[in-house]
């Protein structure tokens, strides 16, 4: 899927401008896959100014104005270098200064190592939850947003507009969605796993609410979705498609394991001998079902 219209970085030690004529320039291929750089920053094709950050297996997005620059998700959990050179990166399109960083939702996977963007300027805008969060955990990596809000919040810069909602509980109690309304482009972490089985991050989230958070999602104006990590396959960008297709497969699972909770199968039975067959394609499928089926069990064989 030719997302991509121009890759702007690649490794920490070479930098390259990527364009259509200069690509066609390159000598052919190699047989073996390229290795993927550690981070690259590409621009979202069809706008004049959505990037989206990619460090290892996590990404962020942001907009450059001509007012300012509107950050998303540091993400330098367990990576702090990560942080600097998001910044670098962003300092390679533009030298207009960062204004905001926006939270997605408060696990530190995403937000870890904010200070920085701080210390540039920039103000950290969260939902609500994430304050309250976070000022119980007082984890030293992660500074407390500047200011937070229930459930709307509209951030106007130069000419972009970016739509901060909130719509009640799904993978986190505090996840947000942001909306490029003239792009018609949604960031929305770990909501919607694109084109793979969900893993580890179902361990506290809240299974029902999420459906309905998903459908809620699927009638709102949008048509390409940016994940918080990337889509499978090849980094690719989310639809309204991959929004069904993962409400089908939490109602799937949920009414799988409910069936076999009430018959006392929680948690050993349905955690060693449960199957979906439907979704063994997916990738994730083999090691991440077990996640799945214990979230449920909690559900439906627990009552939490
Ligand atoms: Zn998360």
């Amino acid at each position: 899927m030719a997302r991509i219209l121009c890759s702007i970085a690649s490794t920490a030690a070479v930098v390259t401008l990527l364009s259509g004529p200069v690509l066609a320039q390159q000598p052919a291929a190699p047989a073996a896959k390229p290795t993927r750089p550690t981070f690259e920053t590409t621009k979202v094709e069809g706008t004049d100014n959505v990037y989206i950050f990619r460090y290892g297996n996590r990404q962020s997005m942001f907009i450059v104005t001509s007012a300012g620059v509107i950050a998303t998700d540091p993400a330098g959990y367990g990576v702090p270098e990560q942080v600097p050179a998001y910044i670098a990166e962003i300092k390679k399109v533009t030298d207009k200064p960062i204004k905001y960083l926006i939270y997605s939702h408060h696990h530190f996977d995403h937000i870890a190592g904010g200070q920085p963007f701080k210390d540039a300027g920039a103000k950290i805008v969260a939902h609500k939850r994430v304050k309250e969060r976070l000022a119980v955990l007082k984890d030293p990596a992660t500074p407390l947003p500047d200011e937070t809000f229930d459930k709307a919040k509209t951030i106007k810069l130069g000419g972009t507009t970016l739509e901060l909602t909130y719509h009640g509980l799904n993978h986190s109690d505090s996840t947000i969605v942001m909306r490029l309304p003239k792009e018609k482009i949604i960031f929305t972490v770990d909501t919607v796993p694109v084109g793979s089985v969900m893993g580890r991050g179902m361990i506290d989230s809240y299974p029902l609410e999420w459906e309905a958070f998903l459908q809620k999602l699927y009638v709102m104006d949008w048509e390409r979705l940016i994940p918080g990590h990337p889509g499978a396959p090849d980094g690719r960008l989310g639809t309204k498609k991959d929004v069904q297709d993962q409400l089908g497969f939490l109602q799937d699972a949920s009414a799988a394991v409910q069936a076999a909770a009430r018959q006392g199968q929680c948690w050993d039975g349905v955690e060693k001998g449960m199957k979906l067959p439907k979704y063994e394609s997916w990738p994730g499928y083999a090691n991440n079902m077990q996640f799945v089926l214990r979230r449920y069990c909690g559900l439906w064989g627990r009552g939490t």
